[in-house]
């Protein structure tokens, strides 16, 4: 039995701008996770450099942060147990066009070829990033 753990997922301006949040929030619920607290925000380039800080200096920061920021993402405290890695399961691998059918990378991501960065959504990492993250987003 794994621990009852907290995670932040994001429904990004992608997954926004193609009315997946209520699919996205459904596969959430379905696991039986619970959606304990939920926002949408247009996010801030300051909340963006700290969320993505192990990125800083990578070649797709820029990009990255101006995608987020080209619309409204939909943010999303949730719980359940293991949900770190199980979220991280329900979203497949980071890249739409090799993410496993079943996820939802992998079910509803587009293989838009250069743009790996329009993935629908993120989930934290690990216990650290999930309380660094829930304490921005959050705060
Ligand atoms: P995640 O944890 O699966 O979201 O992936 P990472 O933490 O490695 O990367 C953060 C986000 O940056 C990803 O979700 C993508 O949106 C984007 N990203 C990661 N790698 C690349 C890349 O090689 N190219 C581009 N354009 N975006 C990337
Ligand atoms: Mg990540």
């Amino acid at each position: 039995m794994s621990d009852l753990e907290e995670t932040l997922v994001l429904v990004k301006p992608d997954g926004v701008a193609r009315q997946l949040t209520g699919e996205v929030l459904r596969r959430i619920e379905a696991k039986g996770y619970e959606i304990v607290d939920l926002k949408m925000v247009t996010a801030s380039r300051e909340l963006l450099d700290s969320h993505y800080e192990e990125h800083q200096g990578k070649p797709f920061f820029e990009p990255l942060v101006e995608f987020m920021q080209s619309g409204p993402v939909v943010a999303v405290r949730v719980a359940g147990n293991g949900v770190i890695a199980g979220f991280r399961s329900l979203a497949g691998t980071t890249d739409p066009t090799s993410a496993a059918p079943g996820t939802i990378r992998g079910d509803l991501g587009r293989d838009w070829g250069l743009k790996v960065q329009q993935n629908l959504v993120h989930g934290s990492d690990s216990p650290e990033s999930a309380a660094r993250e829930l304490a921005l987003w959050f705060a």
